[in-house]
């Protein structure tokens, strides 16, 4: 029997004008540097508008591809709503790749036209003569544009263009933006969004971050990244006040920004709230505006929840995703009827699967493995805001039965909380049993000397690996290898304790802020690390 239920298609266009009819007077503020711009949702309705009739000008037709490469500022809203409602396809370009990554995703994505922030014109210019598909190049706001070639000023555009403009109905199954992956673990691949799982996972973060209109909400995580894990489009659809940080994500204009506009919710990757978090510390600014912060992206450790709990009065909640899950897959509150003593166990877990999301760990044969907590196997992820498949290209390695192969390799318990202990490129394998690195991360992190740790594994003539850690300490702190081992024993198995240490005065970073440990291993193997050797592996 079929139900009575209307077939209205979910697209974005209804989000953008749901959020234009309600929340007009709602604000967008930029920050400057150290000022803010105020805009208005009823501003940013108007400019999509004629953004969506100048593409139209440059001839952008259904299903072409329109990148922007740039900060989170209003005119990226604005294309955030403007592209995928006129049919065409966003693509978000990752600013901190190298030209020649750039280029290849762009002519991967075979995008018509950019738009590129005044800041960004010359990583653009150094390789605009390789991008054939370019028709276009639109430039916001100011910068040296002398080698760029043929383009047209944003501002100017937009002012010229009518501001009415005929929404077309869309197919919610048609694609409304598309984001590479990093490439931390190989290529980049393109993963390309529908205006239905869009739509579907904006309501997923509604509901996980409990939002509402009341919010102002800082965003930090980047619009050039898996959609800002989705937040433009929850915050717009709610109504919430959204402060968008410009390129000035160091930990001082931060927190001048915060204490300016006194944001209550906020979301980012661990390093970033690490530098904040010293900050303002070392500065005592007063940070307690923010009730919530969401953070992941990488593993939280525990330390920082407690320090953002401790120290700034800030619930710091962890969650997991990847550029293939939308990114929202799960969420670390802790389960109901759990004391105050018991809480933090669980929020340092890394979560609950979200409404929607349905996941498993399995086994190297493929079969599904028990949740008890104990049994480790590769993460696998399926929903309607999932992958399904790779923008051309076939990689039938990382899809299972239906299931996105993640590459995380974790355990889920009895009660479904994923504890994901490595990826599987990152999984050090020591005489055929894995050692966890992110909790060898995580219990070095608690050390009062330490800064920063990572762990990776190195090549070992009796183990085949053993893990190597590498430790930023902090400033004027004092702890050598044999500190470290100690406080580490007791905590992790003895046979996990690493016998080979490197001091090091910063970790290499991904284009997105983590830590970058195929170029720790291959720093380690060409002998750019100082190594320390104590102790010996025990059975
Ligand atoms: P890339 O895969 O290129 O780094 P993504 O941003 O898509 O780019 O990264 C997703 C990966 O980040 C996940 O597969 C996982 O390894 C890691 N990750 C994200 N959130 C967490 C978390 N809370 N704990 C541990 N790892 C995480």
């Amino acid at each position: 029997m079929k139900s009575t239920m209307q077939a209205t298609e979910l697209t974005i266009t209804s989000l953008m004008t749901r959020g234009a009819k309600l929340f007009a007077a709602s604000e967008v503020i930029t920050w400057q540097g150290e000022r803010a711009r105020h805009g208005t949702y009823a501003e940013v309705y108007t400019r999509a508008g004629r953004l969506a009739n100048v593409l139209r000008r440059m001839g952008v037709e259904p299903g072409d591809r329109v990148a922007t490469l740039a900060w989170n500022n209003q005119e990226h809203l604005e294309a955030y709503l403007a592209i995928p409602c006129m049919g065409a396809v966003l693509h978000t370009l990752n600013l901190r790749l190298t030209p020649q990554q750039l280029a290849h995703i762009v002519n991967d994505a075979g995008d018509k036209v950019i738009i590129v922030d005044g800041s960004l014109v010359p990583l653009l210019a150094a390789i605009r003569a390789h991008l054939p598909t370019v028709m276009h190049v639109i430039v916001v706001g100011e910068g040296d544009t002398s080698a760029l070639g043929d383009h047209e000023k944003y501002d100017e555009a937009v002012a010229a263009a009518p501001e009415e403009y005929d929404w077309p109905e869309l197919d919610e199954w048609s694609a409304a933006a598309m984001c590479y992956t990093t490439g931390t673990t190989g290529d980049p691949k393109g993963v390309v969004y529908s205006h239905r799982s869009i739509w579907l996972h904006c309501f997923g973060v509604w509901g996980a971050f409990h939002l509402d209109e009341s919010e102002r909400l800082l965003m930090i995580v980047p619009m050039f990244h898996v959609n800002a894990w989705g937040i433009p489009y929850a915050a717009w659809m709610l109504g919430c006040t959204l402060l968008l940080p410009d390129r000035f994500l160091q930990p001082e204009p931060l927190c001048a920004f915060i204490q300016a506009e006194h944001p209550t919710f906020t979301g980012g990757v661990p390093s970033i709230f690490t530098g904040m978090l010293q900050h303002a510390v070392a500065t005592k600014a007063d940070l307690s505006s923010i009730k919530r912060a969401i953070c992941g992206g990488s593993a939280v450790p525990r330390t920082l929840i407690e320090a953002f709990r401790d120290q700034l009065g800030i619930e710091l909640i962890q969650a997991w995703g990847m550029t293939e899950t939308s990114p929202l897959g799960c969420i670390a509150f802790p389960p109901a009827g759990i004391s105050p003593d018991e809480e933090m166990a669980w929020r340092s877990k890394t979560g609950r699967a979200v409404p929607g999301v349905e996941l498993r760990v399995v086994a190297e044969d493929g079969a599904a493995l028990p949740w008890d907590g104990q049994s480790v196997g590769e993460l696998e992820a399926r929903g309607p805001w999932i992958t399904g498949s790779y923008y051309g290209v076939e990689a039938p390695e990382r899809f299972h039965d239906g299931w996105l192969r993640t590459g995380d390799v974790g355990v889920i318990d009895s009660r479904g909380y994923l504890q994901i202990t490595d990826r599987s490129k990152d999984v050090i394998k020591s005489g055929g049993e894995w050692i966890s690195s992110v909790e060898l991360e995580n219990v070095l992190a608690a050390h009062p000397a330490v800064a920063e740790a990572a762990v990776v594994g190195v090549a070992d003539a009796k183990w085949e690996e053993r893990p190597l850690a590498a430790v930023v300490l902090k400033p004027g702190a004092e702890a050598g290898p044999d500190e470290l081992r100690t406080f580490l024993h007791g905590k992790v198995a003895r046979w996990w304790l690493p016998e080979r240490w490197t001091f090091v005065e910063e970790l290499p970073k991904t284009s997105v802020g983590k830590q970058d440990k195929k170029l720790i291993r291959q720093m380690y193997n060409d002998g750019k690390f100082e190594v320390q050797e104590v102790g010996k592996a025990a059975r």
